[in-house]
């Protein structure tokens, strides 16, 4: 008989998506006339551009001659791509050794959980990305401690609110040996300040913990101030790994790239170096990424790449500016989307659900509830500005008629 892993069953069942699916088949059964638009997605919308596409192409035509066929690479990467990311995007902050390419900053976000085991408590910013508590619980770290309270053993919530600047109070994460952070945050939208990230690495030097650092929508970041890489605080190779995408800032969300960077530096409080045991781990259970997606990223790091991955970004930008200044003139309390591609919109005094239906229901239009994302998001909408142009001024014309 084949036993089920126990930790499966200690996970919430994946509500939030499902139920906005539920809710919105069941409003279109109704309303079967009814033209939604989607201010909830995650995902891109806009063509990758054409300079990208030709390094994929050039890519697949080499894999149709025999004397230009390859098959697997390095686990790690190609050299090229690791050297570029390093040069291009960290500055030479990092080393192209220290950069391992992957299928994306998700899978990656699973396999790191296999350096750390059950016994290490993670700390998230509550609300969080919700693969950070799902991967953690589905290790060992035991499920709700009571069905009215969403504290994990193992988990320690920190919670990020307009209260606090979206910046956690770190005491909460004392027993934590991780703390994921994501910066620029979804699904707040807030960027961390550098004096902020600072102190995060104070934090974890002095508790001797590791940051798994999210740096997913950093090419996002306009503010020139504000750090768009852990690497940029002074000591952070030693207490921070740092995971990141090609997903959002040139639609690769189908191609699938991203890489995480392990600092030479890091180590285990064993003093292990935390590179040797990733490395084991990814040329363990990991092949490599396609070749033909990591020729899509040597591309858009060339010049014509980084203007249109910049041209790209600034589109969802301005969606973000016209999203935020609509709801902003309804009176409403907005934060994020000037350095980020979410807005983290207060439902004043409405449930995020109550929220989220309200609009269907009026405006057909779909938002994401905050508090699927943890117990701080309660009293929150997520907007996100990945949308096409067209939608996002369509929608916004809808919410002006109705509130
Ligand atoms: C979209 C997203 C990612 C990207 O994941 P990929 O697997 O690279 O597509 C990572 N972290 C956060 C917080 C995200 O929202």
């Amino acid at each position: 008989m084949a036993k089920r892993n126990p930790h499966l069953a200690k996970l919430q069942s994946g509500y939030l998506f499902p139920e906005i699916n539920r809710r919105k088949k069941e409003f279109l059964a109704a309303h079967p006339q009814a033209k939604l638009i989607s201010l909830g997605i995650g995902d891109t919308t806009q063509p990758i551009a054409p300079p990208i596409i030709k390094g994929i192409v050039q890519a697949v035509k080499r894999l149709g001659k025999r004397d230009t066929y390859t098959g697997y690479g390095d686990e790690q990467g190609i050299t090229e791509l690791r050297e570029r990311i390093a040069s291009v995007l960290y500055h030479g902050r990092v080393k192209g050794e220290e950069v391992f390419v992957s299928d994306g900053a998700k899978p990656d976000t699973g396999r790191l959980q296999m350096l750390f085991g059950s016994d290490t408590v993670m700390a998230v910013q509550d609300p969080s990305y919700p693969v950070y508590v799902d991967s953690s619980v589905m290790m060992g770290q035991t499920g709700p401690l009571s069905s009215k309270t969403s504290q994990f053993k193992g988990i320690a919530y920190l919670p990020c609110t307009p209260d606090n600047g979206f910046f956690p109070s770190l005491g909460n994460a004392k027993d934590a040996g991780v703390i994921f952070f994501c910066s620029p945050n979804n699904p707040t939208g807030a960027v961390a300040t550098r004096e902020q990230l600072k102190a995060l690495v104070d934090f974890a030097k002095e508790n001797r913990s590791i940051i798994i650092f999210d740096a997913a929508y950093s090419q996002f970041i306009r503010d020139e101030n504000l750090p768009r890489s852990i690497y940029e605080i002074p000591g952070a190779k030693e207490v921070a790994l740092e995971v990141s995408s090609f997903s959002k800032s040139i639609g690769f969300t189908g191609v699938r790239l991203g890489w995480t960077v392990v600092p030479n530096e890091l180590c285990f409080d064993d003093g292990t170096p935390v590179r040797k045991d990733w490395n084991r781990i990814m040329t363990t259970v990991f092949n490599g990424a396609s070749s033909i997606a990591q020729y899509g990223g040597i591309a858009a790091l060339e010049r014509e790449g980084m203007k249109e991955m910049e041209r790209t970004v600034s589109y969802y930008m301005e969606n973000a500016s016209i999203i935020r200044q609509a709801l902003r003139k309804l009176g409403y309390t907005v934060f994020g989307g000037d350095n980020a591609p979410y807005l983290w919109v207060q439902t004043k005094g409405m449930t995020s659900w109550d929220a989220f239906s309200f609009l269907l229901q009026k405006a057909h239009v779909i938002t994401t509830p905050g508090s699927g994302f943890g117990p701080s998001g309660e009293g929150f909408l997520r907007f996100s500005a990945f949308g096409h142009r067209e939608d996002v001024l369509e929608a916004v014309k809808r919410l002006e008629k109705i509130l």
